[in-house]
């Protein structure tokens, strides 16, 4: 049975890397399963350089290969802002709700709603890296919309969709989202690679 560490201590997100990741012959572990390792400060300045950033850190203290993802949410009318900053973008402990309402206000007075969510996951396996990329475009929304997901999915409308992330269940999101396409192209990587 092969290992994978996933390079994460989200719930939110282990669970959906968890349902992405579920390839036969491949036990998907996670960082809460390392009481030891210690946390990856996310301070590089590309969603790139975090991604790997985590992945080769737990790599190197597990000994296994590991799996890390960094997303952003890169809006037009804010010259790609939030970007890697997303989780903080309004301040170093920002929950997801101020973090809405501070865009939300940021885009108040604009009609230029496109955006995109961009993740980058890095798979490191001893001293090579794989890096696979996925967008999802969208626009966002004036409003809040939908009880379900986590971060900006509230307001963020992926096209082709007039509902929210948040107002779809993790089958529906997975399938079209950022991070689900990344995943793809990194299993289709891993069922080669086991
Ligand atoms: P992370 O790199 O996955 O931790 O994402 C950084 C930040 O982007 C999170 O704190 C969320 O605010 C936001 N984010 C990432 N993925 C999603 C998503 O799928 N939906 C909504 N927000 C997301």
């Amino acid at each position: 049975m092969n290992e994978i560490v996933l390079a994460s201590r989200n719930p939110n997100k282990i669970q959906e890397l968890k349902e992405l990741l579920s390839i036969p012959d491949v036990r998907v572990l996670s960082t809460n399963d390392f009481p030891d390792l210690e946390e990856v400060e996310e301070d590089a300045v590309t969603l790139e350089g975090n991604a790997l950033k985590k992945a080769k850190y737990v790599a190197m203290v597990t000994g296994l290969p590991s799996l890390a993802d960094d997303t952003g949410l890169e809006v037009t009318a804010l010259n790609g802002a939030p970007g890697v900053y997303s989780a903080r973008y309004s301040g170093e402990h920002a929950s997801y709700e101020d973090n809405v309402e501070k865009l939300l206000s940021e885009m108040s007075k604009t009609n230029e709603r496109n955006a995109q969510f961009r993740t980058v996951v890095a798979f490191i396996e001893a001293d090579k890296q794989w890096i696979f990329e996925g967008i999802c475009t969208g626009k966002i929304s004036r409003f809040r919309k939908g009880a379900g997901g986590f971060g900006y999915d509230p307001i963020f409308i992926p096209d082709g969709f007039d509902m929210s992330f948040a107002e779809m269940d993790s089958e529906q999101k997975n399938s079209i989202s950022h991070r689900g396409l990344a995943m793809k192209k990194a299993v289709a990587f891993l069922q080669e690679w086991v």
